[in-house]
């Protein structure tokens, strides 16, 4: 299995150079060379599997032996033993042939923990058997940023750098970054919005003498190995109703769309989905993608969903790879414009198959809260507001309702209690292992949104290493 970038520039890489490197030289993204395939009796197999063994089948063509099975399989039963349910992704029916797939068993309560509990092992052992050591330089909305530190703290082999938005994420999310005391990771409060941490962290890795100089790795969802992880679970959900008889569809709350573009990972290497509902808060910009066929960047607003206050979609670059049918040329050309006038447009017959599987809708801050409460009366269970935005969005658009609707619950309620509290008059309760998290001594620094100053930053605290 080789990855090639969607801007058609960069050499083509295995498995464990694209884990890695995150970001392609050229400035694209990797993706699959070619999807691999799931056939009908492949995915008759997967039903009833643990797990751990399903992500061990799904994973494996993705990898294309660049980890042995053996190690796979115990990078993966390590990944997932921090779950605090042995069915690591419970699914739930909340209404009629609807249901919820929770996503937040895993250590900081959010999906982020699906996909960040193996890519930490999975960079060590690599990082490992070449002597090597990386410096990973993460940007978060809010959960990124604390389940790359679960997944790097105390690793050898990596020094991890989060930048999240000064101000602007939850008080929860916040201290489970910043209460980590371990001497490899370093929070920075950047003086901005998400979109600036995220361009902040581009432009370090865009910047080649210093990318090589520190080794940057990327954990972001612009690396592949992340979104190669969330495709299990849709598989998952998919074997718990009857795939590949049954076809399904699936509500995704969206921010950088990565974890949506998982689903159409799924869907290209064999499982049969129908439709993709995508729900968006007030930051609406691929809803209106969606409708409309133009991108275009506005001003990021604060709302109780944050880790989807997002203006740019990095991941959305991998679907334009496939809508423009391939071509790196027209990528290149598409992201420049973008970058230059943060706009760009696709062409009709593109926008048509976009249109045939995604559907867009959007919600304030009001409508969320009202979808907390109607979620709560008609089945007990108190969602967060993310996951509220995603079951708006199937309701709202829903094209068949013979087929199963899987809305991905994407975040613990208890980590964001002010909105589910405003919502329903119930505070949740943060699970007994986060219980000392509002007390514990916070570690990190306020920096302005200048590259120098950060990059200067990074380079001084980083722990000089001899080369391997
Ligand atoms: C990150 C995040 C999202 C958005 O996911 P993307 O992969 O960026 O589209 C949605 N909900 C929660 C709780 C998140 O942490």
């Amino acid at each position: 299995m080789k990855y090639i970038s969607t801007r058609g520039n960069a050499p083509e890489l295995a498995f464990d150079e694209v884990l890695l490197s995150g970001l392609a030289l050229d400035g694209g993204l990797y993706v699959p060379e070619a999807w691999p395939q799931f056939s009908a009796a492949d995915i008759q197999s997967f039903a009833g599997l643990p797990y751990q063994e399903l992500a061990l089948r799904v994973m494996k063509p993705f990898i294309g032996g660049c980890i042995p099975d053996a190690a796979l399989a115990g990078l993966i039963d390590g990944a997932y033993s921090n779950f605090d349910t042995p069915d690591i992704a419970p699914l739930k029916e909340i209404g009629k042939n609807e249901y919820l797939l929770e996503l937040f068993h895993g250590p900081t309560l959010a999906f982020k923990d699906m996909a960040l509990q193996f890519l930490g092992p999975a960079f060590d052992h690599v990082l490992k058997q070449r002597g090597a050591w990386t410096t990973i330089v993460v940007a978060t909305s809010g959960d990124t940023g604390s389940a790359a530190i679960e997944a790097c703290r105390d690793r050898d082999a990596i020094e991890i750098f989060v930048l999240h938005p000064h101000g602007k994420v939850s008080d929860v999310q916040r201290r489970q970054m910043t209460t980590v005391q371990s001497s490899n990771v370093h929070n920075i409060a950047i003086k901005g919005t998400f979109d600036d941490c995220q361009n902040l962290a581009k432009a370090m890795f865009n910047d080649k003498p210093f990318r090589d100089k520190l080794r940057l790795g990327a954990l972001n969802s612009i690396n592949w190995a992340r979104i190669m992880a969330q495709i299990v679970y849709y598989y998952w959900a998919g074997a718990k109703l009857g795939a590949p008889e049954t076809h399904l569809s699936f509500a995704v709350p969206t921010g950088n769309f990565g974890n949506v573009f998982a689903g159409y990972a799924a869907l290209r290497s064999g499982l049969p989905i129908d439709q993709f509902v995508i729900g968006s808060n007030s930051n609406d910009i691929l809803t209106r993608f969606f409708e409309n066929g133009v991108m275009e960047a506005g001003d990021v607003h604060p709302t109780i969903s944050p880790s989807m206050d997002i203006q740019i979609s990095s991941n959305f670059e991998r679907l334009l790879f496939d809508l423009v049918g391939r071509d790196g040329a027209i990528v290149t050309d598409i992201m420049n414009t973008f970058s230059d006038t943060g706009r760009f447009s696709i062409n009709a017959k593109s926008l048509e198959v976009a249109q045939a599987l995604f559907y867009g809708a959007r919600f304030d801050d009001d409508e969320t809260r009202q979808t907390i409460l109607d979620v709560f009366e008609a089945s007990g269970e108190l969602i967060d507001p993310h996951t509220a935005v995603g079951i708006a969005a199937a309701r709202a658009q829903r094209r068949d309702q013979s087929v199963p609707m899987v809305a991905l619950a994407t975040a613990h309620p208890a980590k964001f209690p002010d909105a589910v509290f405003a919502a329903t008059g119930n505070r949740p309760a943060l699970p007994g292992t986060l219980a000392g998290l509002m007390e514990g001594q916070e570690k990190y620094d306020v920096l302005e949104n200048n590259l120098k100053t950060v990059q200067d930053h990074i380079s001084g605290n980083a722990r000089t290493r001899a080369a391997a």
